[in-house]
């Protein structure tokens, strides 16, 4: 007998039909011998309606009642399951993250969790019940109701999976398992049966959309395996990816996927002075206003001078680059400018480690297409560039064709 703890994303559970369908699943799940815990996302669409409830009445006023209002959606399909799943039969209980308790810091809209007690839950499975979890919530120490952040369901379950030291955190989305890259830009895109943890982390955070990155971090420090189902597939007998312990992974290959993002803008000043502390003083005040920075390259200065480019969100394009230009006004650079139009490709996996020539291989295939690389980034086991955005899609297609991830043509 195994412990399974099963997510279900919003499109998973989005009407009551396909309410109906996850409640004839887990309770297949549960009959053969299992003991399942469920958590849930809200149905498809409800957060941003309540997203939009509350930029209409008051987007400004305290986050604490918007996470109380958010983490309302959740709380319908914990219910609405638990009662699928008695009326099949099947004993069922709902819980809310406060109920659990998923207790949280109170950084609300992104909380964190800090401690699952899993005494509550540990009693209903002994006595044969299956358990539903309202995902992307919890409950600071002073009883607040907090939110993990968009798509923080993921994060809820493989949280709850390592607390109650499950077999297996299985996720149920609308895709059957992660691809090579994003079939909708490259078709020849193949379906990958199994990754590490490590590799998954970094498609995440170079824009894979699969699984919530805090999610994958979370089960990569813990080491627990995650498989991406498609709650679509009827039977359980179709594709899935296990994302899993590099150890269980017999066939390492060097590039396992291409991941890629439109989310980035690009900052840089040129002209400034070359001397200690230069970065400090160009990054202090950016993350002073909280702006977040991937990518940074410094080169060496001939005349005693540098440049400096890196990335931030788009989101915070415009106001990093007001601080960035008021910054070099004061330091007397020469230049301060950016561009939004710019995208991130990424290759990763892990034989990388033990193999040279790998980034060349890449600009090779940049080159050919005439691409030209803004700025390139390096990890044990990723090599990222930056592009100009409208060359995107051509870069993804011959990166992908490159490295031969390109699914062989139906014969
Ligand atoms: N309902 C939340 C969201 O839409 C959490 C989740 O789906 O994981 O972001
Ligand atoms: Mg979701």
């Amino acid at each position: 007998m195994a412990l399974i703890v099963q997510k279900y994303g919003g499109t998973s559970v989005g009407s009551p039909e396909r309410i109906h369908a996850v409640a004839d699943r887990v309770k297949r799940w549960k009959e053969l011998g299992n003991d399942v815990v469920v958590v849930v996302s809200a149905m498809s669409g409800e957060t941003n309606r309540l997203l939009e409830l509350i930029n209409a009445v008051n987007p400004k006023g305290a986050a604490r009642e918007h996470d109380v209002i958010l983490s309302t959606g959740e709380q319908v399909t914990i219910g609405l399951l638990s009662l699928a799943l008695q009326g099949k039969g099947c004993e069922a209980r709902s819980y809310t993250g406060s109920q659990v308790k998923v207790l949280t810091d109170n950084c609300y809209s992104k909380a964190r969790i800090l401690e699952i007690d899993d005494a509550a839950m540990r009693q209903d499975l002994e006595a044969g019940k299956v358990i539903i979890v309202a995902g992307f919530q919890g409950v600071d120490a002073d009883g607040n109701i907090t939110t993990l952040g968009r798509g923080g369901s993921d994060t809820t379950a493989v949280a709850l999976a390592v607390a109650l030291n499950a077999d297996e955190c299985q996720i149920y989305t609308d895709v059957d398992g992660v691809y090579t890259t994003d079939p909708r830009v490259v078709p020849a895109a193949r379906h990958i049966p199994k990754l590490s943890l490590e590799e998954m982390l970094e498609m995440a955070s170079q824009g894979s959309k699969v699984l919530q990155i805090r999610a994958v971090e979370f089960a990569h420090k813990y080491n627990m395996p995650i498989r991406v189902l498609s709650s679509f597939d009827e039977c359980d007998e179709g594709k899935s990816t296990l994302v899993t312990r590099e150890e269980d992974i017999m066939e390492k290959v060097v590039v396992r996927g291409i991941a890629f993002n439109r989310d980035e803008a690009q900052l840089t000043v040129t002209g400034v002075p070359d001397e200690p502390g230069i970065a400090f003083k160009i990054l202090g005040p950016i993350s002073d206003a909280n702006i977040e920075v991937d990518m940074i390259v410094q080169n060496v200065g001939s005349d005693n001078t540098t440049d400096f480019t890196f990335t931030v969100h788009r989101n915070e394009y415009e106001q990093a680059k007001e601080i960035l230009c008021a910054l070099a006004t004061e330091m007397g650079a020469k230049s301060c400018g950016g561009d939004n139009k710019i995208a991130k490709v990424s290759i990763v996996g892990v034989g990388m480690r033990s193999h040279a020539g790998v980034a060349r291989d890449m600009f090779e295939a940049l080159a050919k297409e005439g691409i030209n690389i803004r700025m390139i980034s390096t990890s044990e086991i990723k090599v990222s560039v930056v592009i100009d955005e409208k060359y995107l899609e051509l870069a993804v297609r011959s990166l992908h064709e490159a490295f031969g991830l390109d699914a062989a043509a139906p014969a």
